[in-house]
């Protein structure tokens, strides 16, 4: 008997759009056919038990009928399933999906709705269920539908127990017809089902890459043979994060990450997350190498449920910080069938997050408590990560704060409390620092002599960072200062040079400079073969960095302080020299070779330098 029917009023207006939107990311429907099959042998394993026969889905690709098939022997439909759950139930969640989907927010989701079965029309002209139910007496059902709208079903011919479904390739969609194709997608969202997946490969042997030679040697006919034999899934059924963390080792971890995400490198570290209490999650997060100026990286945590993928990144359930980290979670309970938007403001969502975040801190700690020296050859390559989440998540920051390290330009790592207790009574309350420890040698070394160590933060957070552990790190008064922003550190006390006018020294070198704003500052170094420092205001600076950070370029008046070291005897020299044309060549001389001091000079400036060099030589050489 032969029925035929409208599998619904509502499908003709539905089937359209669900085409339309599905489209943007149409190979969902690989991975909905799969999960039906995997679901089907789940539900027979939960109704029988164990066994004896393998259970498993064969994707078969067959290009000479045009067709893809998924067949499972699984728990198979009755006459009734099949009018209830394929004919009836599916437009109750496509409505849904209807209803959620009023937002402009249409890409991307719709694999997480259970329209799963009709997505089949988004790439068939024809589609096909071949089933027979595990029931006893049941008879086999064969259900035809060719645009999902309408459909008609019949007693079948099927002997086994499970179901194919059978999908004739639309023109356009032919790529699905390549093998290789459809492994690409097996691997992507199936590659971790927990059912063993096999891809069978039906087109002609000469368009097969792996025999792509006649030959007819015993070699090449044991290695087919071999391969028929013992066909291998295309999936891993057990994947490590859903073991138990003891019974992981070091190389299964390393392994993992490497297939994860296609790459040769190993990860530094990583955390395995295992909770079955009050929520049920499951997954490995590893750290990466991260490069310097990480802006533009992003980390990749792919989201699975129940071992099927869904996702990467979904915000809502990472915390924005740890976007940098790559790894795989796996939360069975998540409301995946639900619009982002209920994410965003699930409580539920909130404390896997929380949770999360804490167990990423805990992983730092216990390094930094048990494992300090290996911890710190990792602070390189996760200090940028580490800062960011201070920034992002206060919380974050609460928890690791303790372990957070600063590096010297001696390649030592310290707390900020060891820098504190280090360089007590030296930088009251200063943190000093370089951003170019090569340009900025001379003012290091001149804070490194006097034994106050200078940490190294040259990475674009940094700046971010310090401004956060000033005023939003509940760090009292603490203040970073760049090595030639300051010299408080650096003066001595000493009566040389004491008498020198400040105001005649500040004339003499605004005169000279052609420069009425410049501000001279008389101080004793206790470097006394250094003549002048030039000193550029901290925040002024970083003000200036920021916006151009941000590609705004304010023409700041550049706030320069020059200092003039009163211990050094050149400094002495000239504040007596009479002659005031060499008085007055000495003083740019002397400016440039400040300002040489903290970037190489440019055109004119570096013309005249010379120029001016040469000028001064001539001079020595007369006398
Ligand atoms: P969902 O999987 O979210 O329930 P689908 O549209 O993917 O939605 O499938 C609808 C229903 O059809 C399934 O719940 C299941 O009852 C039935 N079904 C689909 N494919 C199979 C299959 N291969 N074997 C048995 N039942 C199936
Ligand atoms: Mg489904």
């Amino acid at each position: 008997m032969q029925t035929k029917g409208n599998i619904s009023i509502h499908a003709q207006n539905i089937m359209p759009v669900i085409k339309r939107w599905l489209y943007s990311d149409k190979d969902i429907f690989i991975r909905e056919l799969v999960s039906n099959g995997c679901d089907a042998i789940t539900k027979l394993k939960m109704i029988k038990g164990d066994m004896d026969e393998e259970l498993k889905v064969t994707v078969t690709v067959d290009p000479q009928a045009g067709e893809l098939r998924f067949t499972d022997n699984g728990i198979g439909m009755t006459h009734e399933e099949v009018e209830k759950y394929i004919n009836q139930v599916a437009f109750s969640s496509a409505e849904e999906f209807l209803k959620n989907y009023t937002g402009d927010d249409k890409g991307g989701i719709i694999g997480h709705f259970g329209l799963g079965f009709y997505s089949a029309f988004m790439a068939a002209d024809k589609v096909t269920i071949d089933t027979l139910s595990f029931q006893e007496g049941a008879s086999p059902v064969l259900w035809e539908s060719e645009d999902g709208m309408e459909f008609s079903m019949q007693e079948g011919g099927r002997k086994e127990r499970g179901t194919t479904i059978t999908l004739h390739i639309l023109e356009e969609e032919k790529e699905f017809l390549s093998a290789s194709r459809v492994l690409e997608v097996l691997n992507r969202y199936c590659g971790y089902m927990a059912t063993p997946i096999y891809l069978q490969d039906l087109s002609p042997k000469e368009e097969k890459p792996a025999h792509d030679h006649d030959c007819d040697c015993e070699e090449c006919h044991d290695h087919e043979e071999a391969k028929e034999e013992s066909p291998k899934p295309v999936n891993d059924t057990h994947p490590l994060w859903l073991k138990n963390p003891k019974d992981c080792t070091e190389e299964e971890y390393k392994e993992t990450y490497r297939k994860l995400f296609h790459t040769f490198d190993d990860p530094l570290f990583w955390v395995h997350l295992n909770v079955d209490y009050p929520f049920n999650l499951k997954g490995i997060l590893y750290f990466p190498r991260i490069k310097k100026d990480f802006g533009g990286q992003e980390g990749q945590i792919k989201l699975f449920n129940r071992q099927v993928f869904v996702a990467d990144n979904i915000k809502e359930v990472i915390p924005e910080f740890l976007m940098l980290l790559k790894g795989a979670i796996d939360c069975p309970d998540l409301p995946l069938n639900v619009s982002r938007s209920f994410l965003q403001n699930d409580g539920y969502v909130k404390k896997l997050s929380a949770h999360i975040t804490k167990k990423v801190a805990d992983k730092l700690n216990g390094l930094f408590n048990t494992e300090r020296k290996q911890y710190e050859t990792y602070w390189d390559d996760i200090h940028p990560f580490v800062k960011y989440g201070c920034i992002r998540d206060q919380k974050f920051y609460d928890l690791v704060k303790g372990s957070l390290l600063l590096k010297s330009t001696a390649g030592e790592y310290f707390t900020l409390e060891e820098y504190k207790a280090r360089n007590e009574g030296k930088a009251e309350k200063k943190i000093y620092y370089t951003t170019e420890q090569n340009r900025q040698a001379s003012a290091v070394s001149l804070y490194v002599n006097k034994g106050i160590d200078v940490i190294v933060m040259d990475t674009l957070i940094d700046m971010n960072f310090m401004s956060f552990m000033e005023f939003g790190g509940g760090n009292d008064g603490l203040q970073f200062v760049r090595v030639d922003a300051d010299v408080s550190g650096l003066t001595e006390d000493t009566e040389e040079g004491k008498d020198i006018d400040q105001a005649q020294m500040e004339k003499l070198f605004r005169d000279a400079l052609n420069n009425q704003e410049l501000t001279v500052k008389l101080e004793a170094l206790s470097d006394k073969d250094m003549p002048v420092m030039l000193l550029e205001d901290e925040q002024m600076r970083r003000y200036k960095e920021m916006s151009a950070m941000y590609g705004q370029s304010f023409d700041f008046p550049a706030r320069y302080t020059l200092v003039l070291n009163r211990a050094c005897e050149t400094v002495r020299g000239l504040a007596a020299m009479e002659d005031e044309e060499t008085a007055s060549l000495l003083c740019r001389q002397l400016f440039d070779l400040a300002r040489l001091s903290g970037r190489p000079l440019e055109a004119n400036d570096l013309k005249d330098f010379i120029a001016r060099s040469n000028q001064l030589i001539a001079l020595l050489a007369r006398k």
